[in-house]
Parts: C-alpha cells; sequence; structure tokens
C-alpha cells in the first residue's frame, strides 16, 4: 500500500510552501524506504519553483540533499539495512545498462537519469523530493553516510559537495595547484573545503569582503573582492583553475584572464545566458572553459568517505518548516551562512 508521509509543497506557480500528505509509492524489491531528518536547500531547487529554469510540474516538493536512516528495505535490497544513515543526491533512477551508468556516471545515463523532484519517473509520475519525513528509492540511488559526519551537515554534502568535489579532482586540485573559487555560497562554500583538503592553495572570489574570515575558516588562503575592478589585472595569470559557482551572469572574460597559461575555468553555477568569449582568450594561452553536472553514485559515495576522513562537513544554518519561503528568499539576497537545512520533524500537515 502507498503510504504517505508530511511533506513541504508548492501547489502552484508563485505560491508559498505549505505542508502536505504527500504519497510514497510501494517498496519495490530493489527499494530503500528513508526516514528523512534534513533536507538542504539548494539554489536549483529555488531556480526550479520560481520556473527560472523553464516551467515546472506543480504541485511540487523540491530538495535533492536528503539524510537520514533507512526505515524499511525491499526483498533485494543488499547495500543497506535498517538503521542505516545514509542519503540521497539529485538523482534517483537510471536505466543501469548503458555505457554510463556501467562507467558510474549516471548522471549521463542514454535513457535519460532521473531527477529527484520535478522529473518523470519511469514509471510516469513526476518524482517529489526531499523536503519531506520519507522517501523511497532504488538502493542504487542510496549513499552510506561514514559515521562522524552529522546528518544535518551531512545532507548539503548529497549536492554542493558532489557538485564540487567531481570538477575539483577531474580538474586536478591538488598540492602545488593554485584553485579560485568563485562565488562562497552553498556550492562555493564546500569548494573552498574540498580543494582545500584536497591540497591546493585555494583562493575565492566573493563580490564583497563580507566573508573574508569564513573563507580562511573553511582553508582559503587569500579573498577577493571582485567589487574592486583592479582585482583582475592585479591577479592576472594567478590560478591554475577556477570553479564558478555564481548563480548569475558574470564577465567569463575576465575571470579566464586570471588564468595561467592551460588553465580552466570550470563553471558550475547555471545562469540563464550565454556566455560571452572570445575565440582568442582560449586560443591565445591554451585556456579551457568547461562545465560540470553533480557527479556519478560511485563518486559521491567517494566523495562521503573523503569528506569523512577530512572531517569535512557543511557549514549550515537549521531552520523548520514555517521557514523555508523567507530562507528561499535569503540564499537569493546572498545572506546564508551557508547552507540552510531544514528540521523535517517539523512538517506538521
Ligand atoms: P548560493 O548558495 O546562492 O551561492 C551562490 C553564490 O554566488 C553566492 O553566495 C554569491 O557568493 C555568488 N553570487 C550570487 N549572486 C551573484 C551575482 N549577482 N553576482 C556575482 N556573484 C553572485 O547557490 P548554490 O546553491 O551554491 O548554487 C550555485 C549555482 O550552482 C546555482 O545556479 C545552482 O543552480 C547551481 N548548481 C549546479 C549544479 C551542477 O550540477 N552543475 C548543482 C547544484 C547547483 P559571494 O557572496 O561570495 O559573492
Ligand atoms: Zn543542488
Amino acid at each position: 500500500m502507498p503510504t504517505t508521509t508530511p511533506a513541504l509543497s508548492v501547489a502552484a506557480p508563485g505560491e508559498r510552501f505549505a505542508p502536505i500528505n504527500l504519497e510514497r509509492r510501494d517498496l519495490r524489491d530493489n527499494d530503500v524506504r528513508i526516514d528523512i531528518q534534513w533536507a538542504g536547500i539548494c539554489h536549483s531547487d529555488i531556480h526550479t519553483i520560481r520556473e527560472e529554469w523553464g516551467s515546472a510540474n506543480f504541485p511540487l516538493v523540491t530538495g535533492h540533499e536528503i539524510a537520514g536512516i533507512v526505515s524499511e528495505v525491499g526483498s533485494a535490497v543488499t547495500r543497506h539495512k535498517v538503521g542505516d544513515r545514509v542519503g540521497v543526491g539529485c538523482l534517483v533512477d537510471s536505466c543501469g545498462e548503458c555505457e554510463q551508468c556501467k562507467n558510474g556516471f549516471e548522471q549521463f545515463c542514454e535513457r535519460g537519469s532521473v531527477g529527484t523532484y520535478n522529473a518523470t519517473d519511469y514509471d510516469g509520475e513526476i518524482t517529489q523530493g526531499g523536503y519531506a519525513q520519507q522517501v523511497v528509492v532504488s538502493e542504487r540511488f542510496v549513499c552510506h553516510i561514514p559515521d562522524g559526519i552529522d546528518l544535518d551537515v551531512a545532507a548539503p554534502l548529497l549536492c554542493a559537495g558532489i557538485t564540487t568535489y567531481s570538477p575539483l579532482k577531474r580538474w586536478g586540485a591538488r598540492p602545488g595547484t593554485t584553485v579560485g573559487i568563485v562565488g562562497m555560497g552553498g556550492l562555493g562554500h564546500m569548494g573552498v573545503k574540498i580543494a582545500s583538503a584536497l591540497g591546493a592553495e585555494v583562493v575565492v572570489l566573493s563580490r564583497t569582503t563580507a566573508k573574508s574570515a569564513d573563507a580562511k575558516e573553511f582553508g582559503a588562503v587569500d579573498h577577493i573582492a571582485t567589487s574592486d575592478e583592479n582585482v583582475f589585472k592585479d591577479n592576472a595569470g594567478r590560478f591554475d583553475l577556477i570553479l564558478n559557482t555564481v548563480s548569475a551572469d558574470l564577465p567569463m572574460e575576465d575571470y579566464l584572464r586570471l588564468l595561467k597559461p592551460t588553465g580552466a575555468l570550470v563553471s558550475v553555477g547555471m545562469p540563464n545566458k550565454p556566455y560571452e568569449i572570445s575565440p582568442g582568450s582560449l586560443i591565445g594561452r591554451n585556456k579551457v572553459v568547461a562545465g560540470s553536472m553533480i557527479g556519478g553514485l560511485p563518486e559521491t559515495q567517494e566523495m562521503l568517505n573523503f569528506c569523512a576522513e577530512h572531517g569535512i562537513g557543511a557549514t549550515v544554518e537549521r531552520i523548520d518548516a514555517s521557514q523555508v519561503d523567507e530562507a528561499y528568499d535569503k540564499v537569493v539576497a546572498g545572506d546564508v551562512r551557508y547552507r540552510y537545512v531544514i528540521d523535517t520533524s517539523t512538517i506538521k500537515p
């Protein structure tokens, strides 16, 4: 029998979150039921519900930074057992058979991976995310949260953590390299912590100096305010790698100038407009512009283990269900230190 669970849902575009009883599917053989304790608020949740990326499916429950405890498992589940501490990120299904899935890149599944919310699942249902007390997910998409990371600070790792870990690893953040992190919000602050733990020298590029002390605490050696135009001249050629986590349009040419020859500018932030880049600014010094989307499940587990080994969790502000609309406005205003996490036990329909 499908069960219902308290969840926070937006009924129609422009409306506020309201508590509802959300139906979750019957447990299939490979499914895990998770009692969610904490759900992070990612800027992607906001882009989606405000239809900044196109029309969304309402009513909609967002949330793809999910941490909780396994409360039930299907008959064929082998990886998880009741009582395990687990997390779910941006994906809840993929074909499991294509080249990409077999290589652990479920996000690029050739059949189309299924997002945790606002996506059409393989059974035709619209997926509903983690601002809820329970979720039912195929076991392949459930990660172990190692002991030593509390669930509230672990939840944001499931999106913000993997989205920064994956490109930092791929593009070579390591001892002897200088890495710039542009924008220090939810993703950016994780990027600083992870790049530092990977051994890179980390510099944060923020709009103002307001977050300088925090940047240093997270492991950065320097914090630059981009509101001062001279910084682009003064820091030209400084970086091996720049990770752009900003959710708004940026003058990409200015940031390309900050790279050393052969350096890479990797964007994970997703504004709407095309980048303005002249070919000469890439060709002249063999520079690279790249993008990166979340990460596959094996790498997500690797990231969680890495964070546990290095004592890394997100820096969070805990909120209850009644504060979510206000929290969305604050994230857009840059007024969050550094990720809101919702205490799902406070959702009361
Ligand atoms: P966030 O917490 O709002 O952080 C974004 C940061 O960007 C802000 O803290 C701010 O940093 C900077 N910023 C904001 N507005 C700006 C502006 N107008 N000009 C310059 N800088 C600005 O957002 P988030 O949750 O980290 O997400 C960031 C972006 O990544 C979003 O677009 C999100 O959708 C996207 N995302 C992508 C993936 C992926 O797989 N590629 C995954 C998750 C999220 P300072 O105050 O330090 O300047
Ligand atoms: Zn996200």
